[in-house]
């Protein structure tokens, strides 16, 4: 989709009336939008992954656990932490059910079984169907910020921080193994270390989240590091100076903002306002002016007006996102909202205003790529390319996917490539 054709589709959102040739243009773009934006190959890939991985912890639950309680250990921390396994990508709102049908598949066999007070730090979970390059470690449990649309606090019990001696020692494991790429994950995971630990099986002293990543960045330079997901509230500009003096820290930050509307943030117990939010940001391009910003965003969360959603949409044109997941809001049985709080925006609305979101990022994103072209990057190669065999695609530090000829790269390795062109989801470059 051309930039033009972005614009068109956000004018036709805006429009006061619409007529039938409109309506069937802004269907016509919008399909074309949906072709554009279509997920990452990594996503794709690991479809099978968390399928498989879901089936497998089910098996395990249903076999295994028994196995080992007859076997005296009286325990099913490895049956859960093996569904815990299952990758989590970096969607803060707790709902990742509703956005990811395969995890939401193994939800009820899993959740049912996990401590909300356990942190499971010293089992290394097996990796069913793991790529071998990339591998993602549960820093962290629970969460205790009560954002009235999410569920979390109540299913997984509050925050708990893994003691940081296991996650150096699983990540040095891992990079022994030959992986390349760490992701350290929580629900808020940069709040690590900050609230008293009730774990049991917590040793040593109270290490904080930048503290925790020098360790792990410092294991080896080869071995890449990324976090997901950060809380605005809890990014301190002491993690970003962590960052800019490591260069394997990745140059990638998922920021979620939710709303761009102070009065909506507040309704969702967000606790930071917008002005906090582009402090952040700006702290971001200070430290780091290479590095990307992701977000999540709600659109027709309860009592938004047409205010409200227009200053997410100022929001967005002002931070500029590299890429954003973008939902409707949909009301979650148990949380703050679902007791006290209207679903009145209409569906249709809440499908017109995550639209005109999608509309607009689509267009800042393609813009942000094209400043890309030309631009020299260390990729990280992943696999082969779903379009081609005779392609693969990596990733570069700021986590966007590049597709390339595959002339002698190989997996898992680091290779340097110069972006060619771009779509607003994906560059294209050659080999260097
Ligand atoms: S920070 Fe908010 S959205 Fe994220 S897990 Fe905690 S309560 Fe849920």
């Amino acid at each position: 989709m051309e930039n033009n054709e972005y614009k068109e589709l956000q004018e036709l959102f805006a429009a006061k009336r619409t007529t039938e040739a409109n309506r069937r243009r802004q269907e016509e773009l919008l399909r074309m939008l949906q072709t554009e934006l279509k997920p990452a190959p990594k996503s794709r890939r690991l479809w099978p992954v968390w399928a498989s991985a879901a089936a497998a912890a089910i098996l395990l639950l249903l076999f295994v656990t028994p196995m080992m309680r007859t076997a005296g250990t009286g325990h099913t921390v490895s049956a859960i932490a093996q569904a815990e396994t299952i990758p989590q990508i970096p969607f803060e709102t707790a709902d990742t059910a509703r956005r990811v049908p395969t995890e939401g598949a193994a939800g009820p066999a899993v959740a049912t079984e996990l401590s909300t007070s356990e942190t499971y730090a010293d089992i290394e979970p097996v990796r069913l169907g793991s790529n071998g390059i990339s591998a993602y470690i549960s820093i962290m449990r629970g969460c205790q910020n009560y954002c009235a649309y999410c569920v979390v606090p109540y299913t997984r019990g509050r925050e708990r921080s893994r003691d940081p001696q296991t996650i150096v020692d699983e990540a040095r494991s891992l990079f022994d193994r030959g992986y390349r790429e760490v992701t350290l994950l929580g629900q808020n995971v940069n709040s690590y270390g900050l609230t008293p630990n009730p774990s049991p099986d917590r040793r040593g002293e109270q290490t904080t989240f930048p503290e925790l990543m020098a360790r792990v960045a410092e294991i080896d330079p080869r071995l890449r590091v990324r976090f997901a997901t950060s809380h605005p509230k809890d990014l301190s500009d002491e993690l970003l100076q962590v960052m800019a003096a490591h260069e394997n820290i990745c140059r990638c930050i998922h920021l979620p903002v939710q709303s761009g509307s102070n009065r909506m943030l507040k309704l969702m117990n967000r606790k930071y306002t917008v002005e906090w939010y582009l402090d952040r940001v700006a702290a971001i391009r200070r430290y780091l002016p290479d590095c990307s910003i992701t977000t999540d965003v709600i659109a027709g969360f309860s009592t938004e007006t047409l205010e409200d959603h227009q200053a997410t949409l100022d929001l967005f044109r002002r931070v500029r996102y590299d890429y954003a997941y973008m939902f409707k809001y949909s009301l979650r049985e148990g949380t703050y909202a679902w007791k006290h709080l209207a679903d009145d925006i209409p569906e249709e609305e809440k499908t017109r205003r995550l639209n005109e979101i999608i509309a607009l990022q689509g267009q800042i994103a393609l813009e942000n790529n094209r400043q890309e072209v030309g631009r020299e990057y260390e990729v990280l190669v992943e696999g082969e390319s779903h379009r081609s065999k005779e392609q693969l695609f990596g990733r570069n530090s700021q986590n966007k996917v590049i597709v390339f000829d595959r002339r002698e790269a190989v997996p898992g390795t680091y290779r340097r490539v110069r972006v060619t062109d771009c779509t607003a989801a994906t560059l294209l470059g050659k080999l260097v």
